[in-house]
């Protein structure tokens, strides 16, 4: 793998390309997501950009049914609510998002271990529209 280079894109750019990244460190192997320039693990600086393979599984999940301001604007409210799901992925870390594409009706229907893929939801953030990580169910195979 090439050299690390942290700086070139944001965590968020790469997103916006359908890409999740985070970094490996060199020294202990620790997996950081987003990237992290220092390892929270070991204090070592030199580590290297790696992409995961954006698949997973639920490992918790919460339904909100009252959104915060942003979420409001983007169409959620009691009647229309919203997960946020930990998602631990196949790498080993584990990521907090949005899930889109369950069925919401009965959330103890919602089974922890569903397999799930990334995608991206678009949000409007004040005057910009940007790009969100956010997971769905992956087809079964
Ligand atoms: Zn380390």
């Amino acid at each position: 793998m090439s050299e690390l280079k942290l700086e070139a894109k944001s965590f968020f750019d790469y997103i916006e390309n359908g890409v999740l990244v985070g970094s490996r460190c060199l020294n202990c192997g620790h997996i950081s997501l987003p990237q992290r320039y220092i390892c929270p693990k070991c204090k070592s600086d030199q580590a290297e950009l790696i992409e995961f393979s954006g698949k997973g599984k639920l490992a918790a999940f919460t339904v909100i049914y009252v959104p915060a301001t942003e979420m409001l604007a983007a169409g959620y409210d009691a009647k229309h609510p919203y997960m946020v799901g930990i998602v631990a992925l196949d790498e080993g870390p584990r990521i907090s998002a949005q899930i889109v594409g369950m069925d919401l009706s009965d959330p103890q229907k919602i089974m922890i271990g569903t397999p799930l893929k990334m995608t991206s939801l678009d949000r409007v953030m004040g005057e910009a529209q940007k790009k969100v990580l956010a997971f769905e169910p992956a087809e079964m195979e």
